[in-house]
């Protein structure tokens, strides 16, 4: 393999592959590279639950590549596409269910197609830089030994920032004022449930759930896959009750729980662990053991109190505990909380954020029902700009991501895997331009960029009309559902007596 590249995009994730693919189209020779042996990060490497909506209501805000990958997921019958809770509250307004399989396969094969080279197994170890402070490449530690990588423009899609950190730009860890961060979660699967049973179940006891919805499809998708997707929170006394007695080892006093794309899998974002630094090994490994203990622990207790979990096993956990926050790049721009629930709207618009301020509690075992946590409605979709891409100093550099920069707020509302892709759109979009045209990212002609994305079928800008469409099409599917029985029609906000509850 030749050493020299356009764009080096370091990190597979979802804003990492979506970044390479769109670095890939425009002809920009393109390296991703990938510490394990897939795409997909955190949604796949830990084993998570659903893509949350990429919708702001029903308005669908993140488009182009993105949604052209959940269409190839959904081509290759490992997804439902988007689907519709009747309750959002804890959701946000839409799910997208997907094989973890699937995933992989339908990434990696965009990112080949896009005649992208592919490096697994191989760890950033190091940053070049000139005199001038200016990312000319990246040295990777694998198998082979150490190899270095020269790019035009190197793409930060690591999650933790770790390419920009190397390069010496400004960043924050956690929270502004103490350095806090987001708990860690070991996701898990329990299969062998008889689900209809749960669901039915569900419709009985709505008084045990905090919050709860039913999931309409918006799309025909495989007969393979599971036809009936629902989510639930609730348990609190009884899981408060099993930690106060250490029956239950569990820093998280509700269970939430959701179905898969398979029939009789049900999947858990359940366990907590605080005060981890993902940037730090030895953290993550306290992290990973601390988390480990507490899948065991509740999958028993599911199996003996939980109904319809007495013959389930665990099927899956994580292969890493996912880790939701680290570093925040300081850039040309910090995006702040208020421009989030706002809705505020920038010149240099090159995606649009949209979910609800999600924040786990970064110290106790309650949710936002009892005080914990912050989950806040916006007021709008709002615009993520380009400045919030490009570090304040280093040059030959865009990151990607959860870790672009912004506060600790704002991040809680566009890290969900649909704020991510259309950042990572931009990113790579942004990373081939500059490279292509020979100049550095910060100069980088924003209507260039932004007539890019648009020309891949980026939404960056609301079209009434077609938002107008959005919804009627949505409330059809609703009642559609309804007519035919698909769904109760009990799960909606009013009916869980107004509670915001859970995170995801
Ligand atoms: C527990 C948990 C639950 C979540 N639940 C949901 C949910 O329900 N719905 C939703 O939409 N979103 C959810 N999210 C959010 C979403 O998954 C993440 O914010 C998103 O994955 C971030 O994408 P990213 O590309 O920035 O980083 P990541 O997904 O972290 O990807 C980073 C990639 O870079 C690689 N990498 C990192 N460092 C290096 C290095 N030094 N060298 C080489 N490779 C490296 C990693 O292996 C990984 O593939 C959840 C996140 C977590 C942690």
């Amino acid at each position: 393999m030749s050493n020299d590249f356009d764009v080096v995009v370091v990190g597979g994730g979802p804003s990492g592959f979506i970044a390479a693919i769109a670095a890939g189209r425009l002809g920009a020779k393109t390296l991703l590279i990938e510490k394990y042996g897939f795409l997909g990060g955190m949604p796949t490497g830990a084993a998570l639950g659903p893509i949350s909506p990429f919708h702001f209501g029903d308005e669908q805000v993140i488009k182009g590549i993105p949604q052209q990958f959940v269409d190839r997921m959904v081509e290759l019958g490992g997804s439902t596409g988007h689907a519709k809770c009747t309750n959002p509250h804890g959701s946000g307004a839409y799910l997208c269910f997907y094989d973890r399989q699937v995933y992989k396969w339908a990434a990696l094969q965009m990112v080949l197609e896009a005649g992208v080279t592919p490096l697994f197994h191989s760890f950033l170890s190091g940053t070049q830089t000139d005199g001038s402070g200016r990312v000319t490449g990246v040295t990777v530690t694998n198998k082979s030994g150490q190899a270095t990588y020269r790019a035009k423009v190197v793409v930060d899609a690591t999650g933790d920032a770790d390419v920009a950190a190397s390069a010496g730009a400004k960043h924050v860890l956690g929270r502004e004022s103490d350095g806090a961060m987001q708990p860690g979660t070991m996701m898990f699967d329990m299969a062998n449930v008889d689900s209809r049973a749960l669901k039915a179940y569900m419709d009985d006891h709505l008084d045990e759930f905090e919050w709860a919805t039913e999931i309409v499809p918006m799309r025909p998708f495989s007969e393979d896959l599971e036809s009936n997707y629902f989510v639930g929170q609730g348990f609190r006394n009884l899981v408060s009750g099993a930690i106060d007695s250490g029956e239950l080892k569990l820093a998280r006093d509700t269970i939430l729980f959701l179905t898969t794309t398979h029939p009789g899998v049900i999947h858990f974002n359940s366990t907590r662990v605080h005060n981890v630094n993902g940037t730090s090994a030895e953290d993550l490994t306290r992290a990973e053991i601390e988390a480990r203990g507490q899948v065991m622990s509740l999958s028993k207790f599911l199996r003996k109190h939980i109904p319809r979990f007495e013959d389930a096993y665990l099927a899956d956990t994580g292969i890493q505990i996912g880790i939701r926050e680290t570093r925040h790049i300081l850039g040309e721009y910090v995006l702040q909380g208020e421009d989030v629930m706002e809705g505020r709207k920038f010149d240099d618009a090159i995606a649009r954020g949209y979910f609800p301020i999600d924040i786990h509690n970064v110290k106790g075992r309650e949710g936002y029902v009892k005080g914990g946590g912050d989950w806040t409605d916006l007021q709008d979709s709002y615009d993520i700009p380009y400045r919030c891409l490009v570090p304040e100093t280093v040059d030959g550099l865009v990151i990607s991501g959860r870790s672009i920069s912004a506060t600790h707020q704002a991040m809680g509302s566009f890290r969900t895997q649909g704020g991510v892709m259309g950042i990572g759109h931009a990113a790579g979009t942004a990373a081939a331009l500059a490279a292509l045209s020979g100049v550095q990212p910060r100069d980088l002609d924003v209507s260039t960029l932004q007539a890019a994305l648009e020309a891949e079928g980026a939404s960056i800008r609301r079209d009434p009309e077609v938002a107008a469409q959005e919804k009627q099409r949505a409330q059809e599917a609703v009642a559609e559902a309804l007519r035919q029985g698909r769904i109760t029609g009990k799960y909606v906000q009013e009916a869980m007596g107004g509670a915001k509850a859970p995170r995801l």
